[in-house]
């Protein structure tokens, strides 16, 4: 689909918003698990999206914003949560890898709407944006090694006590 603008600043911050409240319930869910390292990770990437759509907000400045009617980007639903159930169940390196997964997704997202925008500015912000995506991805691998290997040890008997 190609993007007007200010079609593509409303999905953008939808696309923020949408990524600031996943991770908000990402790190709740980790603060349960009792896992405050990754509650912390998840607790920053829910401040960056928020920070980027307010940055976002300040871009669109006077432009008049289209309201969205269908919003076509949302984050998968975790696949351990079925029905009714919440997903509590899910480990710290499960909520990673679904993190990435979204994260990749927005990356996608952005990177074509840039491609298929005929907007010059679309195609600028759309690149920078995806840009952004891809590192926050990168953000989550560095993390998922280091769950990996934590877990890992936990699983060797390695004596250092913390989940
Ligand atoms: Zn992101």
């Amino acid at each position: 689909m190609s993007y007007t603008l200010p079609e593509f600043l409303a999905h953008a911050i939808a696309l923020e918003k949408e990524a600031a409240d996943r991770y908000l319930e990402l790190a709740e869910m980790m603060e349960e698990f009792g896992n405050r390292d990754v509650a912390g990770v998840f607790r920053d990437m829910s401040r960056f999206s928020k920070m980027h759509g307010d940055d976002i907000a300040v871009r669109v400045g006077g432009i008049e914003l289209p309201r969205l009617r269908s919003w076509e980007y949302r984050w998968e639903t975790p696949p351990e949560s079925s029905g009714d159930k919440p997903s509590f169940i899910m480990t710290p390196l499960n909520a990673l890898d679904y993190a990435r997964a979204n994260e990749l997704r927005g990356m996608n997202y952005y990177r074509s709407a840039a491609e298929q925008s005929a907007d010059a500015e679309v195609r600028r912000l759309g690149g920078e944006f995806a840009d952004e995506e891809a590192r926050h991805a990168a953000t989550l691998d560095q993390w998922i090694v280091k769950e990996r290997s934590r877990v890992k040890l936990a699983h060797h008997g390695a004596s250092d006590g913390g989940l």
